[in-house]
């Protein structure tokens, strides 16, 4: 089959529970610019057990079509059989390009399916562009601990695959009354492909906001000393409706849990504000937060590569200038709210 005849973008909507991610979101608004670019349309594909509900809220959010396979088998995800059922959704439908989440669950599963279909798979991208003239995707993300952009191409086989990583792309703006095409796709037999058996699922609750979902960080990194002086982070975000994340060091040191982390191999986050104390900003830090709206960089050290991308920056001992931040911010806060 020539490369023109595969069309479509596909997104792997991945659900767990019944409750799509954010990362699925965010890809059906990233395919809608791409698919503008190649004049086609974005489908997702959802897989799950009982998940009726969801090709709505995936048109809400783009989708201009909802390919859903429901078993009680893919009620929760397992390797084989979401493998097999994409495979095979990917054979029917012969799409363009398929993208997935660079979630745990995505990056068990594209390479699988790349394999199957014999095609080009780049992982943990972090920027998608149709190229002018060939029409190619290109996928460009960090190599070498983030010291170099790939930007890689599949010319020569089709679909495309990409797993993007969470955080990057930008969900749209959710609106009513959507009605994407839904179709059903019957599911083969999947008795043969059950080779795992999931014996309990543990999930652990933390009290604390994701990361990614806060409006403010207030993050600290080796220059805060120790996990005492992390009450001086939580105090400032506490004032401010935010949560505490941190440096990869800080993560590494056990000041903090592994959640917390920001960067290249933490998470991606886009706050309205980014608050980086005792941070120096190396570029694998910079690579999960340069993003965010507004940054102020509080650091010892003027020549520290933070104050490159900070928006306001001080230079002083956080320890000193995060309470009298907090005092500051608690007193504007209570004046406004006398006013
Ligand atoms: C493959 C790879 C992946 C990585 N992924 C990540 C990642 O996801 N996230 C991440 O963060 N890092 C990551 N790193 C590590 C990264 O390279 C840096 O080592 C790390 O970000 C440094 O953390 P830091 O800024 O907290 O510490 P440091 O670089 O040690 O900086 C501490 C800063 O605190 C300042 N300081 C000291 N005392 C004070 C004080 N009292 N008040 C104010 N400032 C003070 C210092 O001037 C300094 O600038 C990765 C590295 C590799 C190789």
């Amino acid at each position: 089959m020539s490369n023109e005849a595969y069309k479509g973008i596909f997104v792997f909507a991945q659900q767990v529970d019944g409750k799509l991610s954010n990362v699925a979101l965010e890809l059906i608004g990233k395919s809608k610019a791409l698919a503008k670019d190649l004049n086609t349309e974005v489908t997702a594909v959802v897989l799950g057990n009982k998940i009726g509900h969801l090709p709505e809220q995936l048109g809400r959010y783009g989708a201009d079509r909802v390919v859903i396979a429901e078993d009680p088998i893919l009620e929760t995800y397992t390797t084989e059989p979401y493998a097999h059922v994409i495979t095979e959704i990917v054979k029917k439908y012969q799409p363009e390009i398929v993208l997935y989440g660079a979630t745990a669950i995505g990056r068990d599963l594209a390479p699988r399916i790349s394999a199957r279909v014999h095609t080009g798979l780049t992982a943990d991208c972090t920027s998608l562009e149709i190229e002018e003239g060939t029409g190619n995707l290109l996928m460009t993300r960090p190599a070498f601990g983030g010291n170099i952009m790939a930007t890689i191409a599949c010319a020569d086989f089709r679909p495309q695959m990409a797993t993007v990583r969470p955080g990057v792309m930008q969900r749209l703006t959710p609106v009513d009354n959507a009605h994407p095409v839904v179709e059903s796709f019957s599911v083969p037999d999947l008795a043969e492909h059950v080779n795992v058996e999931v014996v309990e699922v543990i999930k652990k609750i933390s009290e604390k906001m994701d990361i990614q979902e806060a409006n403010v960080l207030v993050s600290g990194g080796r220059g805060m000393g120790g996990p005492e002086n992390f009450k001086l982070l939580e105090e400032l975000a506490d004032v401010l409706g935010g949560t505490v994340s941190s440096s990869r060091t800080a993560v590494d040191a056990g000041w903090v849990e592994k959640d917390r982390q920001v960067g290249q191999t933490g998470k991606t986050v886009r706050p309205n504000l980014y608050i980086a104390c005792g941070i120096s900003g190396a570029i694998q830090h910079l690579a999960g937060m340069e993003e965010s709206d507004v940054i102020i960089a509080i650091n010892k050290d003027p020549s520290a590569p933070i104050f490159e991308v900070a928006d306001y920056g001080v230079v002083g001992d956080a320890m000193k200038i995060l309470p009298l931040f907090t005092e500051q911010v608690r007193k504007a806060k209570e004046e406004k709210s006398n006013a």
